[in-house]
């Protein structure tokens, strides 16, 4: 990677996706240099170096974007590093992700913001860096907001956490509003979350599992929609996972409050009805609800009062994770399996359309994070995707190239198969 010899690329015949207009048509894609040079009908390339690949039958996407993962670097490299995220993240046809700072230290200096980018210069695909609101992740003291932006942090975010302190969330918004910075809110009252381990409902009683109810996040969703009013903070809700919550947001937005949510792959396919198998890859937080909370979310995505869909990649041991329910980590993997597993749900059960589908993960999370990315255009380095959308995949756990194999999605046939990754102007991923 990273090398200076890009060869050309020609995809031929491919069905191009423009999520910006909603529109698909056939065309080949040259990309000469890394860049983006021709898009046309039939194009002919006489130069040797270049690659062709037959797109025919294929769908052709601007590069993925995933605005919450998470990378484990610096400090728990054994889980996964920014290299092998990235090259998940490729397979994934993600070109594009944003990383949350809960690593060891904290991403919460400018120094760490700078050696995450400088690491994301090297890596297979685009890596933003998240800084903490608070240092270390405390909940006590803000964080240099200004200098981390300065530095090239994309937003900020505690996730893993939520900020117990009103005040100081009240704080947090007002400094961000100065700056014109983007909060990611990982909405949890830790007080009523504290020993629970899956959703508080049916299945957490009839299991014996202890609930953590949907209050958790609801409280703090209306709280920071209170503060947002007041403080005119842009906040962002990552991992909505409740039908209440949906419904605040969606109140707030015709408000008019500046705000935008996300929701991910496993809350939009499973129910709570998971946990009967005791398989601890459904132990994520916020946890997996009820279906009515989940047909909510799915009403949300198609409606458009949910904006984005993000993995939430959380990499974990198999010592993490093959262990009783109680003692196992929060999280699932997600960069590989984002596209078919939101494929699979939303546009062959659920008949959403695909550049539709596409917005959610290209141009819509690069709008809310303000960056320029999710789109083709010629002039401009290439991130582009390669869909088989016919071809169907049972999902291994020894095929993940991520470190970590926790993924709830193991065993399920999903839909949408990645042919090849070009992220950055260079082809760095192709199925065989
Ligand atoms: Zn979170
Ligand atoms: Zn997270």
């Amino acid at each position: 990677m990273g090398n200076d010899k890009k060869k050309n690329v020609l995809l031929k015949s491919g069905k191009i996706i423009d999520p910006v207009q909603g529109r698909e048509f056939v065309s080949d894609i040259y990309i000469k240099d890394g860049i983006v040079s021709e898009i046309k009908e039939k194009i002919e390339i006489k130069e040797g170096s270049t690659v062709e690949i037959n797109a025919e039958g294929c769908v052709v996407s601007p590069g993925f974007v995933d605005m919450h993962t998470h990378l484990r670097e610096p400090g728990f490299e054994d889980e996964e590093t920014i290299e092998s995220g990235a090259q998940a993240a490729v397979r994934g046809g993600i070109t594009t992700v944003a990383c949350m700072p809960n690593t060891r230290p904290v991403i919460d200096s400018q120094s760490l913001v700078r050696y995450i980018l400088e690491k994301s210069r090297e890596s297979a695909c685009n890596v933003l860096p998240v800084a903490a609101m608070t240092e270390g992740l405390n909940g006590k003291a803000i964080t240099e907001m200004g200098l981390l932006t300065e530095a090239g942090a994309v937003a900020f975010s505690d996730d893993g956490k939520g900020i117990k302190d009103s005040k100081l969330m009240y704080e947090i918004m007002r400094y961000s509003t100065q700056l014109g910075a983007l909060l990611i809110l990982h909405e949890e009252d830790d007080f009523i979350s504290k020993s629970g381990l899956v959703h508080e409902g049916h299945y957490s009683t009839i299991l014996g599992l202890d609930g953590i109810s949907g209050l958790s996040d609801d409280l703090m969703i209306a709280r920071d929609i209170m503060l947002a009013v007041r403080s005119k903070a842009r906040i962002h809700i990552t991992h909505l996972s409740t039908k209440s919550g949906l419904e605040m947001i969606k109140k707030a937005k015709e408000e008019g409050v500046n705000i935008t949510c996300d929701v991910t792959p496993h809350h939009l396919f499973f129910n709570d009805s998971c946990l009967t198998s005791f398989n601890t890859n459904f132990k994520v937080k916020p946890p997996i609800r009820s279906e009515e909370d989940r047909l909510a979310l799915i009403e949300g995505v198609k409606k458009g009062v949910i904006d984005a869909v993000a993995s939430d990649h959380a990499p974990h041991l198999d010592t993490e994770k093959n262990t009783t329910f109680k003692l196992a980590s929060f999280g699932t993997i997600g960069l590989e399996t984002l596209f078919s597993a939101v494929f699979s749900k939303l546009c062959i059960e659920e008949k959403m359309s695909l550049p539709k589908l596409i917005g959610f993960i290209t141009t819509s999370p690069a709008g809310i994070l303000g960056i320029n990315a999710g789109k083709i255009e010629v002039g401009k380095v290439a991130n582009i995707t390669v869909i088989d959308t016919k071809a169907e995949e049972e999902i291994k756990k020894e095929s993940f190239i991520s470190k970590s194999k926790n993924s709830a999605f193991i065993g399920q046939k999903l839909k949408g198969k990645i042919i090849c990754t070009i992220s950055k102007g260079e082809l760095v991923y192709r199925s065989e």
